[in-house]
């Protein structure tokens, strides 16, 4: 490993002070994912600050009725806060639909959005990867790429986001906050990860140097009848294969508002707008699910060993749909 310096920010001015004036500098929360890519060489920052201690925690209400969720809020409490299982339920049991207890406990909800693929290629120095070393290739695209993208994927990189927390979010339009020295900005996470054109090494849209404050979730009223789905390899702790999150509003039997993203299919949170255009207004019909997920995987094009996820998700989709609907006529 190199070596590197560590220091503990007081305040947020001076981490964002202590990161600005050295080159390559990172912002450490629980370091449940840096800390293991340090380890592999993969991230070879010179500087950590630690921003795990700045008082950027905790979920407040926000004036127009919605959620804000501080960035240094661990995993575990924003799962088990009363208001984000009472209103966004698909967010919570997306958090606890990620990793173990032990690392929930650790791990931060800013942290939560910057975590980067866990693309095995991506991980070993050995093996040519755009996202990690830019030009030198991606090993994944003729190789072993079981698990990786069906959407939105290029000829340079077909990673998939790793993030459970981050489909719920992107379905309920969350807004990421952050500082800077210049001051603060924010971003709707719609446009917080960027699409992978030819350069996979841009992850997000974040401003160099820039800490994220807190995430801000819009109040939505189907969220509170939403349902987080995950399929993994293993039941105990794994990474999604395919996962989704589902916000459904039904009145009179037809469809009022559908919330609909797709996890482990793209490089980012997979919003499925043709879904809900199919969807809103519509009768809420066995057949109408099944549509609203066939548009959506109507662009998939998957890589020869990874068909098998087109499926998952169009039935994950339609499953979950229907799960919801039922629950909505009781
Ligand atoms: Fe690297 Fe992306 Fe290719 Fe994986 S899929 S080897 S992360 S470029």
């Amino acid at each position: 490993m190199r070596e590197f310096s560590y220091r503990r920010a007081a305040g947020v001015r001076e981490a964002l002070t202590l990161v600005a004036e050295h080159d390559d500098a990172r912002y450490l929360g629980g370091g449940t994912n840096l800390v293991d890519l340090m380890k592999h060489g993969v991230e070879t920052p010179g500087r950590l600050v630690d921003v795990r201690r700045l008082p950027l925690g905790g979920v407040r209400e926000t004036p127009d009725g919605g959620l804000a969720i501080g960035a240094t809020t661990t995993n575990s409490d924003a799962a088990a806060h009363p208001e984000v299982r009472r209103r966004y339920p698909a967010l919570s049991q997306a958090v606890l639909a990620g990793a173990s207890g032990q690392l929930r406990n650790m791990a931060t909800v800013g942290g939560n959005l910057l975590q980067r693929t866990r693309c095995g290629y991506f991980a070993d120095l050995s093996q040519p990867c755009n996202k990690r070393a830019p030009g030198s290739g991606c090993a994944a695209i003729t190789g072993a790429h079981h698990n990786h993208a069906v959407l939105g994927w290029t000829g340079h990189c077909a990673a998939t986001h790793p993030s459970d927390m981050a489909v719920p979010l992107a379905a309920f339009e969350a807004v990421v906050r952050y500082e800077t020295l210049d001051g603060p900005g924010e971003i709707p996470l719609a446009d917080f990860y960027l699409p992978v054109g030819d350069r996979p090494d841009l992850e997000t849209a974040l401003p160099p140097g820039a800490l994220i404050t807190e995430i801000v979730l819009p109040p939505v009223a189907a969220a509170r009848r939403s349902r987080y789905r995950k399929v993994r390899e293993r039941a105990s702790y794994a990474f999604a294969t395919v996962s989704v999150a589902v916000a459904l509003d039904v009145h009179d039997g037809f469809v009022r508002d559908a919330r609909i993203a797709l996890g482990g299919v793209a490089s980012r949170p997979w919003r499925a707008r043709a879904a809900e255009e199919v969807l809103r207004d519509a009768p809420a019909t066995p057949d109408r699910f099944r549509g609203a997920a066939e548009a959506e995987l109507a662009v998939a094009d998957p890589l020869p060993g990874n068909a098998y996820k087109v499926t998952l998700a169009r039935n994950l989709i339609e499953a979950v749909l229907t799960e919801l609907a039922e629950k909505d006529g009781r």
